[in-house]
């Protein structure tokens, strides 16, 4: 069935104590104390974030890979899917095409340049009608969910939980909210980076597109938000 074309994404794992243990990592670096003891030393947020963005500034990444979170993410395509598995520092658990079959019509995702147009959006809906009907009469002839899906489209909806570390998080969104991104997987990205916000919002200034931490903008094409570098 075509729906809403919005990703659905939820936070549903963080540590509560975020700023606390990238703060213990990073002066565990630079004191006698133990971690420990750096651990219990301070409340003070403002104190923990000067040095959190001075160590992140200077490229100390490790400090925050010991910070992990997880996505629930659903109403995307296959498509957009398969862009956000590139990414080699990420966990993964996609609803399986193999052990999960569609029964009737398949939920796809309808790009919205297709979508506003009212003859081709037709069309498409109509391709995806005959996409289903092959892959029923497969299926009711005994073609196992696991090779019957081999018609289904790039646009079929999937799921998938995502988990990753901070510093993956960052680079993920400064990759994939900078407009060379396709606009599934940056508007995506964009709802995973605002769930985040919402729950520590000292991290807004790192979920940016790259252009933004770099102060310029190191893609062949640009869209003009940042000045190229040989400018
Ligand atoms: C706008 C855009 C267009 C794209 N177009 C295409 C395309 O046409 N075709 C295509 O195939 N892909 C394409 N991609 C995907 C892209 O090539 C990467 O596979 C994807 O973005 C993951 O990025 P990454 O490797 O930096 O990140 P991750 O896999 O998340 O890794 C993070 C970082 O870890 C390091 N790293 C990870 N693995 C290794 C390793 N094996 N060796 C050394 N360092 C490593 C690197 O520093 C890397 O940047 C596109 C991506 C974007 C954003």
């Amino acid at each position: 069935m075509e729906n809403n074309n919005k990703p659905v994404v939820n936070l549903i794992s963080k540590p509560a104590n975020m700023l606390k243990t990238i703060y213990t990592a990073c002066r565990t670096c630079y004191s006698a104390l133990s971690p420990y003891e750096i651990y219990n030393s301070t409340d003070d947020e403002e104190k923990m974030l000067t040095l959190i963005e001075r160590v992140i500034s200077s490229g100390h990444y490790s400090t925050i890979e010991h910070i992990q979170v997880s996505f629930a993410i659903s109403n995307v395509s296959r498509a957009c899917t398969h862009q956000l598995v590139r990414h080699r520092h990420m966990s993964f658990s996609q609803k399986s095409q193999r052990y999960v079959k569609e029964k009737g019509q398949f939920d796809y995702i309808i790009p919205p340049t297709i979508a506003k147009n009212e003859e081709l959006k037709a069309k498409f809906v109509e391709f995806m009608e005959e996409i289903s009907k092959l892959y029923c009469e497969f299926t009711e002839a005994g073609i196992p969910a696991e090779d019957a899906r081999a018609v289904l489209p790039n646009a079929a909806a999937s799921s998938i939980v995502a988990s990753l570390n901070l510093r993956e998080m960052i680079h993920l969104a400064n990759l994939r909210l900078c407009t060379r991104a396709q606009y599934e997987i940056r508007t995506l990205i964009k709802m995973m980076c605002d769930e985040l916000i919402k729950e520590e919002p000292w991290l807004k200034p790192y979920l940016v597109p790259k252009c933004e931490r770099l102060g310029y903008c190191d893609e062949d094409k640009s869209c003009g938000r940042m000045p190229k570098l040989e400018k």
